[in-house]
Order: C-alpha cells, then sequence, then structure tokens
C-alpha cells in the first residue's frame, strides 16, 4: 500500500513548515529534549496532535540547542496561549547518565544515537530560558521528568533533596501523569477567554501560590498538608514519611489536593483525573499520526527508539503491581486504562501496512502486559482504596484477573493476513500466572494465556522479573516470594516440552536495591544455581526520583513504617553485590570463596562453588554485564525489554522535498523498500 506524506503531515518543527501550513501565529509551542518522532508512544507528539484536534497551531521544537545563541528558542516567536516543555519521554538524567553516574554513550531519543542534544535537567533548562526571554507567556511543564519531580525529591545525580521542579523552572503551571485530560480542560477554558493565571482547579496539575494568597475552593478535595521542602531538608524521616501520603493520593480514584509549603510560597498539587475511559484513550491513539521521525532526521541516521517500537502496540497504561523501585503508577496511575480492541486492531492494520513491515510485530503489551482490561469487580470498593498494589502480598479479592480478552486479543491480531507473527515484549507479571497464587482466576483461563504466550508469542526466550530471590528484599519491592517463580518454571516447562518448542526462559533481577545484603545476593545466587540457571543481566537499581525504593535510599527509612532499612550505596558495595552474579568467572571465584568463609556462611559457598564440583559455564557462554545500562523507562512508552529491530532503517522516499525557493511541498510517497539483491 502506498500511502502519501507531505511535509505538512508533522507537526511543524520551523518557521517555514509553519507557513506550509498558512500559519503566521501559533497557539501553542513545544519544546522538547527528544527528536520529534510523530508516534503515539512518544508523548510530545501524543500531546502535539492532541491540541491540533482541538483546531489550535501546534508547532515542535525538538531538542533545541542550549549551547549557542539560543535561536532555537526565538525562531517560532511567542505563542498565543502557552510553552509546553519536556525533557521527553524520559527524566533526562536517566537519559544522560548511566546507574553509575557515567556519561552514556548514546542517546535512544536521537537520530543516530548522538548523545549531547539534551541538557542535564532538561525541563528546568528550557523553562528558565523560555521565561527569561517571554516572562509574560505561560510556560506549561509537563512529562515523566516534571511528574516525578512534582514534590520535595531525591535526586541522586546530584545527591540532593531537591523542591518542585516549578521553584526551580520558574514554570507557571505542571500537567503530571498521562496529559490529555488536564490539557483538554486547559485549553477548553484558556478558549473561552479564562485567565492562564486563573487555572487553578484543574485537576492533575501542580502550581505555586505566595503563602498569603487564599487557596481556591473546592468542596470535593480534601486538603492533605504535607511537611515543608525546609523540615525535609533538616530531617530524612520528615523527607520519608511525607511518600506515603504522595503515594496514597496519587493512587486513590477520588485523590485528596496535596499542599507543600517551599520558602515563601505554597506547592498545590491537585488530586488526578479518575482512570481514562476506553473512548478516550482510543480517541488518544486514533490520533493522525504519521508514526514516522520528522523526516528532518532522514539523513542523521535512525532513532534507536523508535526502531525499536516501531512495529510494536500499545493495548493499555497503568499498572497495579506497585514495585517499590519502578515509578509507573506515580506517571500513569495504578489503574488500567485499556483500549478496545477495535481501536488496537485498527492500528495493528497501520503497522502492517508499513512498508518495511516484514510481518512481525514485536510487542503486543503496556507496561505489565497482561493486565489488559483488568479492573475491579466492584469500583465503589476501588475508589475507596489505599492499597499501593493490587496484587502484593497477595491478589485482592475484588481484582478481576481474568485472561481471557487477552488471548482472545492476541488470536484476534494473529488472524490479520498480514501477521506471520506477534510477539509480547512487555514484562508479563508471571505471579498473575499461577494458580496457587492467583486464586481469584479461573485455571484453565490462565492455562489457556500461559500457552497461547509461550507457544506463539515468544521469540526463543520468554523473559520475565522476579527481581531478587529473598523474601526479605521481595517484600519490600512488593513483589512475592520466589517460590512463585519456581512453580511458574514447572508450568513453563511443562508447555516447552510438550510442545517441543526448545524455548528458554530468562529470569531478570536487581542488584543493590535497598535491604539487599551480600548474604541475599549469594543465596540469589546459589538459588539460580541449582534451577540450572545461567544469569546474563542484571539492573543495577537507580534511585529514580519517586519511588520508595528511592526514599530508603536516601532516607534509610520505610516511608510507610519508618522503620530503618539498609542499601548498598558505595561503589564498592554495589561491585560486590554484582559480583555474585558471575560466580561461574575465574576472576570472581576467590574473593566470594573470602566473603563467604568471612560471613561464616559455608551453606552456600558449598552450594555455590563446591569443592571439586562444576564450577563455571560452557565457555561460549557470554554473559552481559547491564551494571551500567539501567534505565527507567515508562514501559507503556517504550517497552525496554524489547529488542531493537535489526538493521538499517530504509529511508528512502521519507525526505523532505521541500524546495528552499519554494513556499509550498511537494508529496512524496513512502514507497516499498527495494528488495535487496542476495
Ligand atoms: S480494592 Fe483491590 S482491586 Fe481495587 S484498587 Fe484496591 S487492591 Fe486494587
Amino acid at each position: 500500500m502506498e500511502q502519501e506524506l507531505r511535509l505538512s503531515s508533522w507537526l511543524p518543527t520551523t518557521k517555514k513548515e509553519c507557513k506550509i501550513r498558512g500559519w503566521d501565529e501559533l497557539d501553542v509551542i513545544l519544546f522538547s529534549g527528544d527528536a520529534y518522532v510523530d508516534h503515539p508512544s512518544f508523548g510530545p507528539a501524543v500531546i502535539g496532535r492532541l491540541l491540533e484536534s482541538y483546531g489550535l497551531r501546534v508547532a515542535i521544537v525538538p531538542q533545541p540547542s542550549v549551547t549557542d545563541n539560543l535561536q532555537d528558542f526565538e525562531k517560532l516567536g511567542k505563542p498565543r496561549l502557552f510553552f509546553g516543555v519536556t525533557s521527553g519521554v524520559m527524566d533526562s538524567m536517566v537519559s544522560n547518565y548511566t546507574a553509575s553516574k557515567r556519561r552514556r554513550d548514546k542517546d535512544a531519543y536521537t537520530p543516530n544515537g548522538d548523545k549531547g542534544l539534551r541538557p542535564d535537567y532538561a525541563t528546568i533548562v528550557y523553562s528558565k530560558i523560555l521565561k527569561e526571554k517571554y516572562p509574560d507567556t505561560p510556560v506549561l511543564i509537563g512529562g515523566i521528568e516534571a511528574s516525578l519531580r512534582r514534590v520535595t525529591h531525591y535526586d541522586y545525580w546530584s545527591d540532593k533533596l531537591k523542591p518542585s521542579i516549578l521553584k526551580e523552572s520558574g514554570a507557571d503551571i505542571l500537567v503530571y501523569g498521562m496529559g490529555e485530560q488536564p490539557l483538554k480542560e486547559i485549553v477548553t477554558l484558556m478558549q473561552k477567554g479564562v485567565p492562564f493565571s486563573s487555572l487553578k482547579t484543574i485537576k492533575q496539575t501542580a502550581y505555586l501560590q505566595p503563602k498569603e494568597e487564599p487557596l481556591q475552593k473546592n468542596k470535593n478535595w480534601v486538603d492533605k498538608r504535607l511537611s515543608s521542602h525546609e523540615a525535609c531538608l533538616a530531617d530524612k524521616k520528615t523527607f520519608a514519611a511525607n511518600f506515603k501520603t504522595i503515594e496514597q493520593e496519587s493512587n486513590k480514584t477520588y485523590g485528596g489536593r496535596i499542599l507543600q509549603d517551599i520558602d515563601d510560597e505554597v506547592l498545590v498539587i491537585n488530586p488526578p483525573y479518575p482512570t481514562m475511559l476506553e473512548k478516550e484513550i482510543d480517541a488518544s491513539f486514533d490520533l493522525p499520526y504519521t508514526r514516522l521521525p520528522h523526516p528532518k532526521y532522514s539523513k542523521r541516521g535512525p532513532i534507536p527508539a523508535f526502531e525499536m517500537i516501531k512495529f510494536s502496540i500499545n493495548t493499555h497504561r497503568g499498572c497495579f503491581g506497585g514495585c517499590s523501585f519502578c515509578t509507573i503508577s506515580a506517571h500513569q496511575g495504578k489503574f488500567i486504562a485499556s483500549r478496545s480492541k477495535e481501536s488496537i486492531l485498527k492500528e495493528v492494520d497501520q503497522v502492517a501496512s508499513m512498508p518495511d513491515f516484514k510481518g512481525y510485530l514485536s510487542d503486543i503489551g503496556g507496561p505489565s502486559a497482561n493486565m489488559y482490561q483488568m479492573k475491579g469487580k466492584v469500583q465503589e470498593i476501588c475508589d475507596k482504596c489505599v492499597a499501593p498494589s493490587c496484587i502484593n502480598p497477595v491478589i485482592c479479592s475484588n481484582l478481576d484477573t481474568s485472561h481471557a480478552p487477552m488471548t482472545d486479543l492476541y488470536q484476534a491480531v494473529d488472524k490479520h493476513p498480514k501477521i506471520k507473527k506477534s510477539f509480547i515484549g512487555s514484562g508479563i507479571r508471571y505471579d498473575m500466572l499461577v494458580p496457587d497464587f492467583n486464586k481469584n482466576a479461573d485455571p484453565q483461563e490462565l492455562e489457556d494465556y500461559t500457552e497461547e504466550v509461550i507457544t506463539n508469542h515468544v521469540s526463543g526466550r520468554l523473559k520475565v522479573a522476579p527481581e531478587h530471590t529473598s523474601d526479605k528484599v521481595l517484600k519490600l519491592m512488593r513483589k512475592p516470594s520466589f517460590s512463585n517463580f519456581h512453580d511458574f518454571k514447572k508450568i513453563f516447562d511443562k508447555i516447552n516440552l510438550r510442545k517441543k518448542l526448545n524455548l528458554q526462559l530468562i529470569p531478570y533481577f536487581i542488584s543493590s536495591h535497598p535491604q539487599s545484603e551480600i548474604e541475599d545476593m549469594a543465596n540469589m545466587a546459589a538459588e539460580t544455581k541449582d534451577m540450572g540457571f545461567q544469569l546474563e543481566q542484571v539492573q543495577g537499581f537507580t534511585p529514580t526520583p519517586m519511588t520508595v525504593a528511592t526514599v530508603i535510599y536516601y532516607s534509610g527509612y520505610h516511608p510507610y513504617t519508618l522503620e530503618k532499612m539498609d542499601t548498598p550505596k558505595t561503589a564498592q558495595e554495589k561491585e560486590e553485590q554484582h559480583r555474585f552474579f558471575f560466580w561461574y568467572k575465574k576472576e570472581n571465584q576467590a574473593w566470594i570463596r573470602k566473603s563467604l568463609t568471612k560471613i561464616g556462611r559455608h551453606d552456600l559457598l558449598n552450594k555455590l562453588l563446591p569443592k571439586g564440583g562444576t564450577n563455571t559455564y560452557k565457555k561460549d557462554f557470554k554473559s552481559k554485564n547491564t551494571f551500567d545500562d539501567t534505565v527507567d523507562v515508562p514501559k507503556g512508552i517504550i517497552n525496554k525489554k524489547s529488542k531493537p529491530t535489526r538493521g538499517k532503517r530504509n529511508q528512502d522516499g521519507f525526505v523532505s522535498v521541500l524546495d528552499k525557493n519554494k513556499k509550498t511541498e511537494e508529496p512524496f510517497k513512502k514507497r516499498k523498500p527495494k528488495k535487496r539483491r542476495r
């Protein structure tokens, strides 16, 4: 199928492109730390397309230069309504640095993976520049960086407690979470002539106001006052205690309004919107994306993050797992917003029509693949709930964990004539597939789903994330006991054998998590060795803003119990935790013997490195040390575990044909890629 695209099929990024659309003035200008990929997995594109759907004239300035004369901040002038600023799909510090604070070699959201185009603390940098140049034009900040730094938070990279990002950025308003609902209300009110400075009661937004000013009243909202930023600076335990309120209010159906004093101002965080309805989330995915990077990048090389997701489908947002190291529910919410089957199948059809699509969908998933269409059986019970997780420590009896809609969806996708195979690349909550753990579910449904996934949607290896083997650490992580992983492995092995599939089960683990001690790591190594695993990848824990684990890392207190807790922090402690994963490497064995002898754990030593036993694996086994590669990517946005599509992206036909001398554009076509000769 040929699809005709013009330069004006993308949101404009330059004055010239605005002219093509006949626009002399813009309503909103967005600044983003990512390259512009016009795809529903990329937040800036979603917001741009949404605003466009309200009839606004929107332009996007991707990766503006902050090292020259700041021309990028002036080239489009000032907008009629407001500037929108985001660091991009990820927090800029996670994009720019590894878990051990080394600068990354690549930026996945930039053509060719080039680094250096996104400043550190991008939201603050861009907002400050805009505020300096256009002090009278409102600046709205959003995206994951703004969202997760909306209140006093620990910043791992500067090793400091920072105030709300509103304070440092000088922005006028902050939209947290997914932006569609608050932006709709903001735009509607502004179109009616309501001044920006009066937008004080919009849900899912935050702002600062002088302490002496009275707070806007809303009879439906209960105010929850946090300890002030200064009190947090003075006492780590106070900071930790704040987090319980923040997490609970952010996850409620009808949360309270959060207030926090910062100097002579008060931070006001309005409650979140209820979960998006099916028609609302469908509408967002159905916007007229080209699903491609802007043509300006055609000669600069592929954008790795786009290559990773261009043939994948996002089925839902949100996660009710509540893992204590994860930011998904803080950003996307605990309740699941699912797309309709029709909307998903329509997108499958779009992907299948892409010229370079070869019949393989890399992922049908979400933050956790197997939460699609799941919700409380009785919503009124959920409305009053404050539990951070619906599946930990046990699966809530009010949660409908039916997997039938997913089995049905996967089979419907595979019926598409152009789909040869569809993979589930997103993480699967394996514990929900274990009948002894998921007592709510019909065991037959669980078996059908598991068999469907293992038989038809796995490419050689099924990756799941038990994260640890120690019950003490798992409890803190809000993850189930490792015994459930043993049970899942039995189910996996049975299907694998019966169907003669020869698949591998790959468990993922985290090192240096709060409460994880050397002995726990030794035990993990011994237990997984006993199960026949050759551990390949380990993620070092990265303390990103707004997680329980990060609060513990910084403060040393659990925010719910205020119990004291330890975290491995020094480079040496982290390295030592890490070495146990690679016990089979000769260079680690003497150290492991010495360490376990020193703490008197001869039992673990005998399991791990028995005298006269086989203490190495086959030579060709390649372990991958990803200690420095920990990323905190919202899985609903980009699936970090799916593999990038191999091969170079064919850019034929994607090039801009804007003639410098003309103010019009020629249509250009996406052509089918030529067949390569063997
Ligand atoms: S009641 Fe159960 S299903 Fe509903 S939000 Fe609470 S834990 Fe989740």
